[in-house]
């Protein structure tokens, strides 16, 4: 498969493998340069969707780095890192045509969104052709802005990397929306649609900031609960079965899995759930199952 290829440009070995860790983890291609002269050699023979550099570097600047970039490639999208302190100079990467910047202290939900956000940049200004590139290589629903199936399995994978020498657990609910077929019919596709992003903003509300929505199929949902054990996600399930009973005019069913007690694998464990969940619709629907 084809990969969106991301630079780092830092010199603080620390912060470099904190932002590396994050970016492979959003599924990109990661190169790194401890120096804006390396990051520029390298940029001349690979080709770049986005590059994210720090700004306070001895020698070349994170300005003159955005300079030199843009002249190797006028398109790329540039994300400056800069301390809260110093954000006048962040403008000033800007107006040489970086594209945003994240600050210090790290806050891994906030680099991977304006990363993400930078890449569409690069899309978007390109051919029709790039632009079907991206929707293709996009981690996210287009409907509903979840992320979608093709990141799943990518992002378990790697929280499963994270986790697997700890006694850290984390859980998988699988949410499917009861008899959404007659929904849709009664109601109208759009309608159906509707329903579908109002479902996900109902689940945000639900849970933590580090828990993971994904658009699973058409109606199914997963959510990765981080740090969460059988009995927390069994506690989560049930309150988005009730918030739901009480704005919705659906209702859902819901399997809960851990890792690693349901299964040391992705497979094993969305097996688990979806079995789960099964059991759920089999017991009358608006239910929480656990295998
Ligand atoms: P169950 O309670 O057993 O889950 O019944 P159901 O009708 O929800 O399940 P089924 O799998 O038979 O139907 C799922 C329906 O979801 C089929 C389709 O009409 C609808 N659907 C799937 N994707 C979309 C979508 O993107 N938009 C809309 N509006 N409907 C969708
Ligand atoms: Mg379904
Ligand atoms: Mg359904």
């Amino acid at each position: 498969m084809e990969s969106i290829n991301v630079l780092i440009i830092e010199d603080k070995k620390e912060d470099l493998v904190f932002l590396e860790k994050i970016l492979k983890s959003s599924g990109y291609k990661v190169w790194s340069a401890s120096r804006g002269e390396e990051g520029i050699k390298l940029a001349k023979s690979v080709s770049f969707t986005a590059v994210i550099t720090e700004l306070h570097m001895p020698r070349m600047n994170g300005v003159d780095i955005t300079r030199a970039l843009l002249r190797v490639n006028p398109q790329i999208s540039i994300v400056v890192i800069t301390a809260y302190t110093f954000i006048s100079s962040a403008i000033e990467a800007m107006e040489e045509g970086a594209y945003g910047y994240v600050t210090k202290p790290f806050n891994s939900s906030e680099i991977r969104i304006v990363l993400e956000r930078a890449i569409e940049r690069f899309f978007l200004l390109s051919s029709d052709k790039k632009k079907e590139k991206f929707a293709e290589l996009s981690v996210r629903d287009g409907l509903t802005g979840v992320y979608n199936r093709r990141f799943l399995k990518m992002y378990i994978d790697n929280r499963i990397s994270l986790v697997e020498r700890t006694s850290e657990r984390f859980s998988l609910l699988m949410v499917d929306i009861d008899y959404f077929k007659k929904y849709n019919d009664t109601k109208g596709h759009l309608a159906g649609d509707q329903l579908l992003k109002k479902m996900c903003e109902i689940f945000k509300e639900a849970i933590r900031q580090e828990d993971v929505i994904f658009r699973y199929g058409g109606e199914e949902f997963i959510i990765f609960l981080a740090h969460t054990g059988k009995d927390g996600a069994v506690l989560v399930a049930e309150r988005i079965r009730t918030v739901v009973n009480l704005y919705m005019p659906t209702t859902v069913s819901l399997g809960v899995g851990t890792f690693p007690d349901d299964g040391k694998d992705f497979e094993k464990i969305v097996a688990k759930v979806d079995a789960a969940l099964y059991n759920a619709k089999d017991m009358g629907r608006n239910k929480v199952s656990v295998v």
